[in-house]
């Protein structure tokens, strides 16, 4: 049971009508990991994570959490998740205690101490009526809610919409101490920011297609570094086209922009035909990495 992935989509497809939300998902997730699930408006995430809930059938394809299949085994899926949905409806009349109370019984019961200890990190006010919540505080209610029963799995659907940054930090902090305790966090967002600092994976989607699935260390690793030169005097055009192991993303003018992975020094040793007046050089940040994935076509990524 143990290499059991978290979260399994086999060849998952969903249509609404001419819509294809889901174009034939395959995915792990390893237990124990804070999984960053990227990917631009109408890519398909919320569609994913709603098939694991069970709240809409798929066409084709399979999704599992722990080994159960979440058409056929529901009942213990949901017992073993924690969902924050994207578009979060609570039971607005009731204060937040009240709501609390109540879908705590709903589950059989939560983690008392924790509930509790959430409450006062997010520091909600438990006597306000839910439907009178500014955004941000209703969605804290939904994170308590997912969070409470120390589930094995958190699937949230951007959940740190509406937070504004320091409550963004604690919640980060709280999924943090999840992990570490060997639960799995599978975290949907639109920007890769957010889930930088926390994923060791991430996958990203697009058009209902997983383009990648990458180990943020590694891409690191192998992220080449940026040379921005200035000279003195403009290079005539094709200077730099014969450099081995180095890209010529631009050459305008004076200014000239390079990449490369391990050919430093034979960029230097081109360079040093001209008179270079500045030269700076930097990681490729992670986010113009990714910017990449979302500007080719669909599918023209690596696929999972
Ligand atoms: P967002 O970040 O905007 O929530 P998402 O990645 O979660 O985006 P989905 O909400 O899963 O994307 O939507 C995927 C595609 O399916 C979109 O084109 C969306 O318009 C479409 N879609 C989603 N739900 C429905 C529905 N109930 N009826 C018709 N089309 C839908």
């Amino acid at each position: 049971m143990s290499d059991t992935p978290a979260i399994r989509f086999e060849g998952l497809v969903k249509s609404y009508g001419d819509v294809r939300a889901l174009d034939g998902i395959d995915l792990d997730v390893p237990r124990g990991e804070f999984f960053g699930f990227l990917g631009p408006n109408g890519a398909g995430k919320t569609t994913a994570i709603r098939v694991l809930m069970d709240l809409i059938r798929p066409n084709a394809g399979r999704a599992e959490v722990l080994g159960f299949d979440a058409q056929r085994d529901t009942i213990e899926v949901r017992r073993r998740c924690g969902y924050l949905p994207g578009d979060l409806a609570l039971y607005d009349s009731l204060t937040v205690e009240d709501c609390l109370d109540l879908v705590a019984a709903l589950r059989g019961g939560v983690d008392e101490r924790y509930r509790e200890e959430l409450v006062e990190r997010l520091n909600l006010d438990r006597t306000r009526r839910v439907g009178a919540l500014s955004r941000g505080n209703y969605q804290k209610v939904g994170l308590v809610i997912a969070l409470m029963a120390k589930p094995d799995v958190l699937l949230l659907d951007e959940p740190t919409n509406a937070l504004d940054p320091l409550v963004q930090e604690e919640v980060e902090a709280i999924l943090r101490e999840a992990v570490d305790e060997g639960r799995t966090v599978f975290f949907s967002s639109h920007v890769l920011a957010e889930v930088e600092q926390l994923a060791r994976r991430v996958a990203m989607l697009r058009s209902g297609r997983i383009v990648a699935v990458n180990d943020l260390a590694e891409q690191r690793r192998l992220a080449p570094r940026r040379v921005t030169v200035t000279f003195d005097e403009a290079p005539p055009p094709g200077s730099f086209d014969r450099v081995p192991g180095v890209r010529l993303v631009s050459l305008e003018g004076h200014d000239a922009v390079f990449e490369t992975h391990d050919a430093m020094h034979a960029l230097i040793q081109a360079l040093a035909e001209h008179r270079v007046q500045t030269l700076e050089t930097h990681e490729i940040t992670l986010e113009e990495l990714f910017l990449s994935y979302y500007e080719e076509p669909a599918g023209a990524g690596v696929r999972a």
